[in-house]
């Protein structure tokens, strides 16, 4: 029996990895889940999976859920303190770290000290902070279990690869793959007038808002390439951005020997997190599978960097390092919720990127305190002139 804690429980990965412990109840049980606003569900996951702890973001909802979980005996927390409780749980081995954005950093660090291994969803902490991370993982022999689709499928391909006398696997080259999203296909021009509500309307995937959003402006796969960079060990050049419209290959490797390995499935996120929880167990089928009588082809495309201008930028911001992929995340955060509430338009997204990735004083290397004030003041100016 494997216990977990799960940051970030009501949203959608959150809900998918409580199916996962549905389908796997002997083998999974729950310590404590965090979530942010939506305590009604909380409380309901809280009641059905029982765990020690939860916590949410204010302590006002703290303070009502405490008062409605009384008969449970389930303590309560609320804010950075409760997430920081949630991340160091004596009784937990794995933390699912599944909330959006660089608020997702200081927790998964919190777990990394405490021992726990990390089931990572949230991409933006590897993106921002992946120098400190990995080395502090590597420090305290903690596993980072990539949960995305595209490095779960890196992952799984990279499983009894034989490395090389340097401790490396032999990867030539790693093709990672991205449906196009909603707006694949269209122009400049046609983009001038998308909504909000034509941008979550994925064709593939059902997710949270925010990495629907970053899907469609390709700006999802730009922040994966830098996710992939730091997993893997391999540099950003050597990965391959291969628009696979139906996403059913989830990503491939390709070997120094010239074979290529790649993972195939369904579009459904409980397979990734199935497998990360389980630890590679594939005994339980948790989604359809595959038919392949019914898939008329897999098609291949280069992505369209000029209009999708969100995958180009990211890629710059990989090469330069140092302080400016979290430029272009915090700005990227920063325009997204601009967008969501309708006070800019989908290409100003990237107008708003660029801009502040332009006026971006860089630091060589970053410290976390210099990471976290660079994101503080990117979403204070781009608040304050939008
Ligand atoms: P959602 O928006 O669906 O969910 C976000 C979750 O975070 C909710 O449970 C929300 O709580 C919680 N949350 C927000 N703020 C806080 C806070 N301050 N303290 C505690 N909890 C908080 O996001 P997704 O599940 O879509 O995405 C999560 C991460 O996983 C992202 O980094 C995304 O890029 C990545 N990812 C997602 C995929 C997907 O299929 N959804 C696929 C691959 C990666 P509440 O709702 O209660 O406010």
């Amino acid at each position: 029996m494997k216990t977990i804690t799960i940051m970030g429980s009501t949203g959608s990965i959150g809900t998918q990895a409580l199916d996962v412990v549905r389908n796997n109840r002997e083998e999974l049980k729950v310590a404590g889940l965090g979530a942010g606003k939506n305590i009604k569900l909380l409380e309901k996951q809280a009641r059905e999976f029982l765990p020690s702890y939860v916590c949410v973001e204010d302590e006002k909802d703290a303070e009502a859920l405490r008062t409605a979980l009384a008969d449970t005996g389930i303590k309560v927390g609320s804010g950075k303190e409760g997430l920081n409780c949630l991340a160091q749980m004596e009784e937990s081995e794995l933390f699912l770290s599944a909330i959006v954005g660089m608020k997702g950093i200081l927790p998964t660090i919190a777990a990394i000290n405490a021992g726990k291994d990390i089931a990572l969803a949230n991409k933006e902490t590897l993106v921002t902070a992946g120098h400190i991370i990995m080395l502090l993982a590597a420090k305290k022999n903690v596993r980072i279990i990539p949960v995305d689709s595209e490095h779960s499928a890196i992952y799984q391909c990279l499983q009894g690869v034989r490395k090389k006398d340097d401790g490396r696997y032999p990867l030539k080259r790693i093709w990672l793959t991205a449906s196009g999203g909603p707006f694949r296909g269209m122009s400049k021009k046609e983009l001038e007038n998308v909504t909000v509500k034509d941008a979550l309307k994925h064709p593939n995937w059902s997710m949270g808002t925010k990495v629907t959003i970053d899907s469609a402006s390709m700006v999802n796969k730009g922040l994966e390439v830098m996710e992939a960079r730091w997993l893997f060990d391999v540099a950003v050049d050597d990965i391959t951005v291969l628009v696979q419209p139906q996403s059913i290959i989830h990503s491939m490797t390709e070997f120094d020997d010239g074979a290529v390995i790649a993972q195939l499935g369904p579009p459904d996120m409980r397979m990734p997190i199935q497998y990360a929880l389980l630890d590679g167990k594939r005994e339980r089928s948790i989604c359809e599978p595959l038919d392949f009588t019914r898939i008329s082809g897999i098609e291949f495309a280069n992505p369209d960097n000029d209009t999708f201008k969100g995958l180009p930028l990211a890629l710059y911001a990989a090469k330069t390092g140092g302080s400016m992929p979290t430029v272009f995340n915090a700005a990227n955060e920063a325009a997204v919720r601009l967008f969501v509430r309708e006070k800019i338009t989908f290409l100003k997204i990237y107008d708003i990127i660029e801009t502040a990735m332009n006026s971006h004083k860089l630091i060589k290397d970053p410290s976390l305190e210099d990471i976290l004030a660079s994101e503080q003041e990117i979403y204070k100016e781009i608040e304050s002139r939008n």
